[in-house]
């Protein structure tokens, strides 16, 4: 029994699969939808192609109207919605940004009656691989995850399927594994499903997880297949060989890639092993409250590092430059041969403008490239890929006249494909179109049968015209026109007063309101003979076109070489920008030692421009003597701005850029830890102060004498005894067992006295000065501590009520003075012109015990003698 209804009539979107759904059996067009449901990767959406709707089934319509906001609607007790194919990129877009997979599935026959259509799925979108959607700003890259681990160690890899990028390593600990999990921004992740992740992934940094065979990861398995995507015999020539793991991950990722995601990979042309050694490292706390590339707020202007210091032209570029903000180096004459290229642009600015401009005429060549190679790209992109290898050679020229050793090496790369240019050029028209399907691509001389087409086409329409005139003539009605739809096609047009005139011959085609419309034989056999040559030419230019996505396909490599080289350049570039533009100065590289800063800058804060004039300070920490600052001063004073200035500037010198200061010299460190107490961090649910002490051990337990650690308050969360506790032994566990060159911002006075017994313990304070009851901030840092907070003024800048501040200012004198009650209690709670104030009686051996007992405290510890 069928059960089945045709759609009411009038629906719009009545459709030729009215009766496809029946209770009891499913139709043959339900069966090949569980057929095809049956092959995707679970949980992936299925948009199934139906004439011209991607429709949506059951839950899978539940969650996509949820998400897209679609109606939701019901044939024969079966749910579903859909959206029209035309603009479908957009919805598959969003459904991609809410972590779904989407498995497009498309009709691949035409319709016969009384035969179902054919359909296949042609591509699966997901979080880390969205194709030619467009979803992923230039300047990023949008990465796909895989790791394994086993026995302690985790094996990695990473692939930006839009770029083809492709990256592995391995790790010692979870903790290292996390923090690169929030440096590459990840989308997506895979994992062998037995034995799953190496540690369960923070929600907040919103990867898309999927679970994947564990066949595919066994590293023999594995290796095998990417020997074969490669056409290698061994993976040596990668440098992969002591990799096991991370090649485990990394054949794993590719199968996923290809086998589940039916990605294309053919520009996938090379895989490249790193490592956590050859980078300074910054973990996810650093990464986030330095705002190298984010900034914390809410606020509207982005105040990151990478937004100060981008001034990158192409989009290859600023991907390069957050690249190696996030993975600084560590070698010192890797950084030193990008400072000689920095340095040679900034003594004669022609060649540095020369350059600049040739840059900007390059588009994204590595996405470009991958497009094309993935059977997407269309006449524009591969116009955009021609265009801009042109200035290859004027920018290989310029860059081999800068005459350093990195510029020489990158101009070798920049290697001219004049055969490329010349294809692409005789080939594609001006102004392609977006489309492949409707000709209008290859310019005239390109290919003799779509000329001769092109001028079968021209004639007939040229006839036409002329078959108006003499039609005009012969009838005598002057208003007679020929005219062209897409329902009738050519057909002559007459209007009703002159319709008595109308031959003979003419058919009748189609009355309107003033007019009729006619057709005749010959016109009729002109109009085949056009749309005939159009036809032809629109499939002849489809077939050449992909024939030539071919060709240009094979200069994948290169491209890629180019497209790295370019990268580079831009960001070498864009650094000597900044420099003039900041007068930055180059930082003096050495392997250890001293960290000096003359006139440094914070290289954010001093380009708002709401700012007050930016006070430059310096800095001077050595191992021996200086390599504990303990920072004092009034809330606004500016403590979190100079330290956070140091550990930029620092950082900035490890990727070979110019920094904000008069002068600089940076010893090579391998990480940099920042820690700032009482941030709330609820998106992470939990409470601040267990984030503060996760991240302060994480420092005590990882810090070495080669990283500069950054501590802004740390132990607010808590009590005041407890925080200043904890404040005081992790200040002197970094002083005298990690060794590490630290900054400790703080609030509290009592932490000076830690340079009383550590040796290279150093005060400093941002000095202020009091006038007519009110703080001025100097924003220099000074030698020694401070004893006074000026909280209250610092309050009174914000705006506190008046008698607030005035009672406030009461009871800090109350309390200073020690004034006590009867019962030998602070007396705070009393006004001073109160009648009932009891007599003032001055604390001193009373209260003894309450107060914090000064020297006891900061004893010396029992073992480990401070240094
Ligand atoms: P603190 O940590 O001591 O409370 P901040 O470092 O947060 O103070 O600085 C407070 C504000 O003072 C900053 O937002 C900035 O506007 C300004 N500021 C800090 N340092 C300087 C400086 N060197 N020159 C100019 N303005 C500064
Ligand atoms: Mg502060």
């Amino acid at each position: 029994m069928v059960r089945g209804r045709a759609f009411p009539a009038g629906k719009k979107r009545a459709t030729p699969y009215a009766d496809c759904f029946m209770a009891e059996k499913l139709t043959p067009m339900m069966q090949q939808y569980r057929k095809i449901q049956d092959e995707i990767p679970s949980g992936a959406l299925l948009l199934f192609r139906l004439g011209d709707f991607y429709e949506m089934f059951f839950d899978d319509a539940r969650i996509a109207s949820d998400i897209l906001g679609l109606t939701l609607t019901k044939r024969n007790g079966v749910p579903m919605c859909g959206v029209p194919f035309h603009a479908a990129d957009s919805y598959v877009g969003k459904l991609v940004e809410a972590g779904r997979r989407v498995a497009i599935c498309e009709q691949t026959s035409e319709p016969r009656p009384g035969q179902i259509v054919e359909r296949e799925v042609t591509q699966i979108l997901s979080p880390g691989n969205t194709s030619h959607l467009n979803l992923t700003q230039p300047k990023e890259n949008r990465f796909l995850a895989a790791v394994v681990h086993h026995a302690e160690r985790i094996g990695f890899s990473y692939l930006d399927l839009t770029t083809g990028e492709f990256r592995l390593t391995e790790f010692e600990t979870a903790s290292q594994w996390e923090d690169e999990l929030l440096r590459l921004h990840l989308r997506e992740l895979i994992f062998p499903q037995e034995s799953g992740l190496p540690v369960d992934v923070e929600a907040a940094n919103n990867i898309f997880e999927a679970p994947y065979d564990d066949w595919v990861f066994e590293p023999g398995f594995a290796e095998g297949h990417l020997k074969e995507h490669f056409q290698v015999q061994s993976l040596d020539g990668f440098g992969c060989t002591e990799l096991t793991l991370g090649v485990a991950a990394a054949g794993g990722l590719l199968h996923y890639a290809t086998n589940q995601l039916r990605a294309s990979i053919e520009h996938v042309s090379s895989l490249t092993p790193y490592s956590g050694a050859d980078h300074l490292v910054v973990d996810a706390a650093t990464q986030r409250n330095l705002e190298l590339v984010k900034s914390l707020g809410s606020s509207a202007s982005d105040t990151s590092l990478l937004k100060a210091l981008d001034e990158t032209v192409t989009p290859m570029g600023g991907r390069e430059l957050r690249r190696w903000i996030l993975q600084p180096l560590r070698d010192v004459a890797t950084i030193e041969r990008r400072q000689q290229v920095v340095a040679r642009f900034l003594e004669d600015i022609g060649p540095l403008e020369d350059i600049r401009a040739k840059l900007k005429e390059v588009k994204d060549l590595e996405r470009l490239i991958s497009r094309l190679s993935q059977g997407a790209g269309n006449a524009r992109d591969m116009q955009a890929l021609g265009k801009s290898i042109e200035p290859v050679p004027d920018l290989r020229q310029l860059v081999a006249d800068l005459e350093t050793p990195l510029s020489d090496e990158l101009a070798e790369s920049i290697e001219p494909q004049p055969e490329l240019v010349e294809l692409i050029d005789r080939a594609i028209t001006e102004e392609p179109p977006l489309s492949l399907k409707e000709g209008g691509i290859l310019k005239d001389g390109y290919f003799d049968e779509v000329d001769e087409l092109r001028q079968a086409s021209r004639e007939g329409k040229k006839w036409i015209t002329e078959l108006q005139l003499r039609e005009q003539e012969r009838t005598g009605i002057k208003s007679l026109k020929v005219r062209f739809n897409q329902v009738f096609g050519y057909y002559i047009e007459i209007t009703k007063s002159n319709l008595d005139q109308v031959p003979e011959d003419y058919t009748r085609k189609q009355t309107l309101t003033n007019a009729e419309r006619f057709i005749t034989p010959e016109l009729k056999e002109m109009e085949s003979k056009i749309l005939g040559a159009e036809e032809r030419v629109q499939k002849l230019e489809y077939e050449l076109f992909v024939q030539l996505r071919t060709e240009v396909v094979t200069y994948t490599r290169k491209i890629q070489q180019i497209a790295r080289a370019v990268a580079m350049l831009d960001v070498l570039a864009g650094f000597a920008v900044t420099a003039r533009l900041r007068q930055y100065c180059r930082p003096q590289i050495r392997q250890e030692g001293r960290y000096l800063i003359t006139e440094g800058r914070h290289p954010v804060l001093e380009q708002l421009e709401d700012a007050e004039r930016f006070v430059p300070n310096d800095l001077n920490m050595s191992d021996e003597d200086c390599r504990l600052m303990v920072i004092t001063g009034p809330n606004m004073a500016g403590k979190s701005t100079y330290i956070r200035q140091v550990a930029l500037i620092a950082l900035m010198a490890h990727t070979g850029s110019f920094v904000p200061a008069q002068a600089a010299e940076v010893p090579m460190l391998d990480r940099i830890f920042t820690r700032v107490g009482a941030s709330d961090d609820l998106s992470r649910g939990q409470s601040t102060f267990m984030v503060e002490m996760n991240e302060t051990a994480n420092i005590l337990n990882n810090a070495t004498q080669q990283s500069l650690v950054i501590l802004d308050e740390i132990g607010r969360g808590t009590s005041t005894f407890d925080g200043l506790s904890i404040a005081w032994s992790v200040a002197e566990h970094l002083h005298s067992q990690c060794k590490a060159k630290t900054l400790f911002a703080t609030h509290y006075h009592e932490l000076t006295e830690l340079a009383v017994i550590c040796k290279a313990v150093k005060n400093y304070n941002v000095s202020v000065r009091e006038w007519h009851d009110r703080v001025i901030f100097l924003r220099k840092i000074v030698a020694g501590g401070t004893d006074k907070s000026y909280g209250i003024q610092v309050a009174r800048l914000a705006g506190l009520p008046k008698p607030v501040l005035d009672r406030a200012k009461e009871i800090l004198r109350n309390l200073e003075e020690n004034e006590l009650d009867a019962t030998g209690q602070p007396q705070i709670a009393h006004s001073r012109n109160d009648p009932d104030r009891p007599k003032k009686r001055k604390r001193k051996s009373t209260a003894k015990k309450k107060t914090i007992p000064q020297m006891d405290l900061f004893k010396q510890p029992q073992s480990g003698s401070p240094t």
